[in-house]
């Protein structure tokens, strides 16, 4: 029997919206799913593992890499670029996993356009004092850096209708457990119930 391929899920939400931590916990409640590794010309921060969080690499290889139609998907987002290896992400969906895409409005527009069953869902903070809470992180940086943050945050959140989900992050174990229903209830469809139980099916209907 072939391996029932997987569903590719793209997560967007401004910095500052829990998406990261909301990711990680959900990996240990829905099984099957994997966050794509994405390749970026930013720097490592503090903590950050080459080939866990990102692929990093340089500008110029950046470029060849396009060049050569490696990414499903890139966008200069801020100062660095941002993109999702084809290659990787498809073996992962022929493999089975469902397969979440961790980026940005402007990669989601693309991975629309050229792969049109892609699930998408936009996390949201539960209001703009929240958010500005969390943007201002350890309280160390200056007026103007936070108004650029919130500047760059309201311009990722000005693209929340184009995606099929929001979830609220206010509380996180109900913002967790939203998430959780959507990847459940996205296995329950019937496409994927007929590609994950046919045998069962068939024997059903006789
Ligand atoms: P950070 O540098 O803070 O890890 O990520 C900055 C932004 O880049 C986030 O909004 C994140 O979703 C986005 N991003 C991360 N990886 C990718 C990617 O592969 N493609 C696109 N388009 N955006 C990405």
């Amino acid at each position: 029997m072939n391996t029932p391929v997987g569903q590719l899920y793209i997560v967007s939400a401004p910095s500052g919206a829990g998406k990261s931590s909301l990711l990680n916990a959900l990996r240990g409640r829905v099984q099957g799913l994997v966050v794509s590794v994405s390749t970026t010309t930013r720097q490592p921060r503090p903590g950050e593992q080459d080939g866990v969080h990102y692929h990093f690499t340089t500008a110029e290889i950046f470029r060849q890499q396009v060049a050569g139609g490696d990414f499903l998907e890139y966008a200069q987002v801020f100062d660095n670029y941002y993109g999702t290896s084809r290659l990787s992400v498809n073996a992962l969906l022929a493999s089975g996993k469902d397969v979440i895409l961790e980026i940005d409005w402007q990669g989601a527009q693309q991975v629309r356009e050229r792969a049109g069953n892609a699930i998408s869902i936009f996390i949201l903070p539960p209001s703009v004092d929240a958010l500005r809470e969390r943007l201002c992180g350890r309280g160390q940086d200056s007026e103007e850096t936070i108004q650029r943050r919130m500047r760059d945050a309201q311009s990722e959140m000005s693209h929340y209708a184009e995606y099929d989900y929001i979830v609220i992050n206010d509380a996180f174990e109900s913002a967790l457990e939203e998430l959780a229903c959507i990847f459940r209830s996205e296995r329950l469809k019937l496409v994927r119930q007929q590609q994950h139980h046919k045998a069962l099916l068939d024997a059903l209907v006789g």
